[in-house]
């Protein structure tokens, strides 16, 4: 049986554990490293810096290879600090412990647990110990996923779908406000499909105009991880609408030839996309939209991979991350034929990230000369007046920063009017023109 972190250390509760914890992989998982760290609070631990701890935890990735070395990297590192004598417990937590567990187990003798993903039901997350900076925060408003992508292990390794109540994750976001958070991300596998388990109707709609009137310090909020197929007409109109909202929206695409598409079952189309994307543009001009492409997906032809490199060139989708296509065990296209050459996965990764490099440094450059509310998040060290701060456009920890010059104080957590003098490939750089 899996065992929970907070399980384990309950054991250990007598020797006044000093616990530290390293978060790898999304924003998803952050959002579950906060909560176990609340659990542990609440029990009576100690929560330090790694470097001053006794018990480390890893919260693991186990999504695609890349994520899974880093893992492992991470628990040779702390195996390394074990055996030095600074560190007394090794516990490895997460999808990769819930995936892998009986295998890491044989093979690294020096971590104490590997413990599966806390099941986290939908009104038990506890008071929020922030790993995140006080102006921001995550919300997670949804657990595992409604969809069944071929190509991904998440609703397998996490379990049935459920949504937080609406009561529930409205008193959450009313806590932050109170605390002066100026900036919520809403985040879940797909948050769009939010409410389809609980209320029988998609609900994100509803959820975020009640999150709008309910708080007053909050500013921005921002939807990450939406499912196309699931994108409709009354959440557009909310987003087009409620001003807190931001014009960006986290919207994984993964491909677009429909043969590709179908077999990632995906529930979408080529043409609905298309329309899909137009609509947004229509009803919201100034949007910002993030998605990401699964190249070398089983099958992929070289005609299947130049249809999405046209796509790509043709809709200028702000933000772009490519990944090479992960065989993962345990899902369908794990056993799909034709796998592809992963020096063709490489080579194809190369050609789309290169095109969208030039559609992302002209996207900067179209912000050249404007005045952009900017959220100041810190003074970058040993520099006379420079700040970093985010757009409404820029997601936390994704997406490009605002270079602020500055000649008198900023304050971390506020927003400025910068104009931008300067665009980059990702980043901008400005001066500040008038302080809120
Ligand atoms: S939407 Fe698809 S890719 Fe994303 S978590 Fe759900 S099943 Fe996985």
């Amino acid at each position: 049986m899996i065992r929970t972190t907070h399980d384990f250390l309950n054991e250990r509760k007598s020797q006044g554990s000093r616990v530290g914890m390293i978060n790898l992989g999304c924003a998803r998982n952050l959002v579950d490293s906060q909560a176990i760290l609340g659990r542990l609070k609440k029990n009576g631990h100690r929560l330090v810096e790694v470097k001053d701890c006794d018990v480390a935890i890893v919260n693991t990735c186990s999504f695609v290879e890349e994520a899974r070395r880093e893992s492992v990297d991470c628990i040779l590192d702390l195996i390394d600090l074990k055996k030095s004598g600074k560190l007394k417990k090794i516990i490895v937590a997460g999808c990769l412990a819930q995936r892998f567990g009986t295998e890491l187990a044989q093979e690294f003798k020096d971590v104490d647990a590997f413990v599966g993903t806390p099941a986290f039901t939908k009104d038990q997350i506890p008071a929020q110990v922030y790993l995140t900076p006080r102006h921001f925060a995550y919300v997670k408003i949804c657990e595992s996923c409604f969809n069944q992508c071929s190509f991904c292990a998440i609703p397998k390794i996490k379990g049935k779908f459920s949504s937080r109540s609406l009561e529930t994750v409205v008193a959450e976001v009313k806590a932050l406000d109170e605390k002066g958070v100026k900036e919520i991300n809403i985040i879940g596998q797909d948050i769009t499909a939010y409410g389809m388990d609980l209320y029988r109707k998609k609900s994100l709609a509803a959820l975020l105009k009640e999150i709008a009137a309910a708080t007053k310090n909050i500013e921005w909020i921002r939807l990450l991880y939406a499912f196309p197929a699931h994108m409709d007409d009354e959440l557009i109109e909310v987003m087009a609408s409620v001003p807190k909202i931001c014009p960006y929206i986290d919207l994984p695409l993964q491909h677009i030839n429909d043969r590709i598409l179908t077999a990632m079952n995906r529930g979408i189309t080529k043409q609905a996309t298309i329309d899909l994307l137009t609509k947004i543009r229509r009803q919201i001009p100034q949007a910002s939209l993030r998605t990401t492409f699964i190249v070398g997906f089983p099958g992929e032809t070289d005609a299947e991979f130049d249809e999405l490199v046209s796509f790509v060139r043709q809709m200028r989708i702000e933000r772009v991350g490519v990944f090479v296509y992960s065989r993962e065990e345990g899902t369908p296209a794990y056993f799909y034929p034709n796998q592809v050459p992963e020096r063709i996965k490489k080579q194809r990764l190369d050609r789309l990230m290169s095109e969208q490099k030039l559609i992302a440094q002209k996207v900067q450059e179209g912000f050249l000369g404007r005045r952009l509310r900017v959220l100041i998040e810190e003074k970058q060290r040993n520099s006379d007046g420079l700040y970093l701060g985010r757009t409404q456009y820029d997601a936390p920890e994704v997406d490009g920063l605002v270079y602020v010059h500055s000649q008198k104080s900023l304050t971390i957590g506020d927003f400025t009017m910068v104009e931008v003098t300067d665009a980059f490939e990702y980043d901008l750089t400005g001066r500040v023109v008038e302080t809120k």
